[in-house]
């Protein structure tokens, strides 16, 4: 059975088996109705042939024939309605689930949106699962829904039958048994394989085509064309030759299962003839009853292997879901702290991952309410990864980092309160720069965003734009500068009040006038807070109380600028270095 990739990739699946057991009652009733549909249907002919025969014999009174009226008309009625709810279920079902799956999947993204931006491009991606979570919508509704109410009516089949004879209970439960579970699996395993070979071929015929189009200059000048064209008309017919082959196979498979439903058929009428005394009239007119029965099923039946063989291209999709990293089970409750505020790393590591290599070592330190902090190291040693763990962003592979004895991953969203963050690039919004400056806390008032921008120093340039705080970013040709951008980034940190305000790398990409007067705003601005400033440049160092350096993942050294450039070489080198630049 493992050679069935569906089966394969729901054996350690997160994303179809939860769902299943989540919604289990609504699910059990979607089912039961889906069999009751087809019990009703099944009745429905049942009765009618019933009564056609008897009918025929004219019985001398209507009321012998009463009671099959009676039964046909409620099946009549109820098949459709049956069939109503049943599809009201099903979808109800369906659309909880898949809401609850886009809120996992985006939770899921969210997580880690940071592995999702170095990997993808955020579009893509997006564009990518919504269409897997359609395809899960599809298998649930194409396939596994009618997969369980044929098991239902198998069942039922077989034990009613085995119940009026145990020969024909017998042979029901082999005919049905092929045309439920051998066909389908039959036109998986052969189908599937073409599948996954066409879906190659198409690939390489994609990538060779656009390819030898890009190069068709070269193909001509080199005077090959005719030889470019013969590989490719033949890696088509490949293809070709791949899909007719399916086309084929369905053909063959279709017959074999309408084979099987005429044996089913054949089979009820030599026993009927011989069960129920084998001459017209009387009770032979259970014949036609049994026999028309089966008619309903086919249309359950018939449907499967399609279904079945689809799978495959829904096994994709469950794959990829299940590769995506799994949201944190439980939801954050709101960690409240009170002033003063420390950060504590002890023996702090972490990896990535999904990669062998530990980013962070071992790496100890203390942050005192209300110190500067600065942060150095060379490109890669891990001072955004650090950054990250302080902000809870992220898990520690061991080790601990927590603030006021929290561990940083446990505040959720709500670490906003505590931590705020200036990134080398920060965003602004295509909205109004009221709005942009109130991301930081969207209460505030138009004074407060007012004094704030004052305390930035982006106060009079706003107020000479048209329409002030109302003026739309990128409209009316208001771009910010780097610097601008990074002094509204401030701005909405103010307005935000956290008492720890975490910079990485906030001056990057400035020119170092500009660098300079943003420095000393930050400084300024944020004397009362525990600040944390991740930096290349030594530029502005003396106004923090503690610098480390951060090398293979642990720190390497340690002290405030004034120690360190008595007692350190390398940190006065550096210093030097620096100013030199
Ligand atoms: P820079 O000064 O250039 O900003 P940094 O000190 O901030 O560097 P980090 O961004 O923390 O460095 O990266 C540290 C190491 O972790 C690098 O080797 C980087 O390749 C790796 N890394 C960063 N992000 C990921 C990720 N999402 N998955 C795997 N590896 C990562
Ligand atoms: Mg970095």
């Amino acid at each position: 059975m493992n050679k069935i990739p569906l089966l394969k990739a729901m054996k350690h699946d997160q994303w179809v088996k939860p769902f299943l057991k989540r919604y289990k009652w609504t699910l059990v009733l979607a089912i039961s109705l889906g069999i009751i549909t087809f019990i009703c249907a099944g009745g429905l002919m049942f009765t009618a042939g019933f009564l056609i025969s008897k009918s025929a014999t004219m019985p001398f009174n209507i009321l012998l024939v009463y009671v099959p009226i009676v039964l046909t008309r409620a099946f009549g009625i109820f098949r459709p309605v049956t069939n109503y709810f049943e599809r009201l279920a099903s979808h109800n079902w369906v659309f909880k689930m898949t809401s609850a799956f886009r809120k996992k999947l985006y939770d899921s993204l969210e997580q880690d949106a940071v592995f999702f931006n170095s990997k993808y491009r955020i579009g893509d991606i997006l564009g990518l699962l919504s269409e897997d979570v359609a395809h899960i919508q599809n298998l649930y509704l194409r396939t596994i829904f009618p997969m369980l109410v044929a098991f239902g009516l198998y069942a039922i089949i077989v034990i009613a039958m085995g119940i009026l004879s145990p020969l024909m209970g017998l042979l029901m439960l082999v005919l049905f048994g092929l045309i439920i579970i051998a066909i389908p699996v039959w036109s998986v395993l052969v189908n599937g394989a073409r599948q996954q070979l066409e879906k190659q071929y198409t690939n390489t015929l994609y990538a060779d085509l656009t390819d030898n189009i890009m190069g068709i200059t070269d193909w001509e000048l080199a005077g090959r064309s005719d030889e470019y064209l013969t590989h490719h008309r033949h890696s088509e017919k490949h293809l070709l030759a791949s899909q007719q082959a399916k086309k084929k196979f369905e053909h063959l498979r279709d017959f074999v299962l309408q084979v099987m439903i005429l044996l089913v058929v054949i089979s009820l009428v030599i026993w009927g003839a011989s069960y129920f005394g084998g001459h017209w009239g009387g009770s032979a007119n259970w014949i036609a009853a049994f026999v028309l029965c089966v008619f309903p099923l086919d249309e359950v039946l018939s449907s499967l292997p399609t279904a079945a063989q689809q799978t495959n291209v829904y096994t994709d999709s469950l794959n990829r879901l299940n590769k995506l990293p799994q949201p944190a089970k439980e939801e954050t409750k709101p960690v409240e702290l009170a002033a003063p505020y420390t950060i504590k790393a002890e023996n702090l590591q972490y990896r990535y991952p999904g990669t062998e290599k530990l980013i962070l070592r071992g790496l100890d330190l203390e942050i005192k309410p209300g110190e500067k902090l600065a942060i150095l190291g060379r490109s890669g040693a891990g001072k955004s990864t650090f950054a990250s763990l302080i902000r809870g962003d992220r898990q520690p592979t061991a080790g601990k980092i927590t603030l006021n004895g929290v561990a940083t991953d446990e505040f959720g969203d709500g670490i906003a309160k505590y931590i705020g963050v200036v990134h080398q690039s920060p965003y602004l919004f295509n909205t109004t720069v009221l709005n942009n400056v109130r991301l930081g806390n969207e209460d505030a008032t138009e004074d407060q965003v007012w004094s704030v921008l004052e305390r930035v120093g982006l106060a009079a340039m706003v107020k000479s734009l048209p329409k002030g705080l109302d003026t739309m970013v990128g409209e009316a040709g208001l771009r910010f500068s780097g610097g601008e951008r990074h002094r509204l980034s401030l701005a909405r940190i103010l307005l935000k009040d956290a008492p720890i305000v975490l910079l990485d790398e906030p001056t990057v990409g400035l020119d170092p006038i500009t660098e300079q007067q943003v420095i000393t705003t930050f400084m300024d601005q944020l004397k009362d807070k525990t600040l944390i400033w991740i930096t290349h440049h030594l530029q502005g160092i003396e106004m923090m109380d503690q610098v480390v350096f951060i090398e293979d993942g642990q720190i390497a050294m340690q002290g405030s600028p004034a120690e360190l450039q008595a007692t350190n070489k390398h940190y006065r080198m550096l210093k030097q270095a620096d100013e030199g630049n």
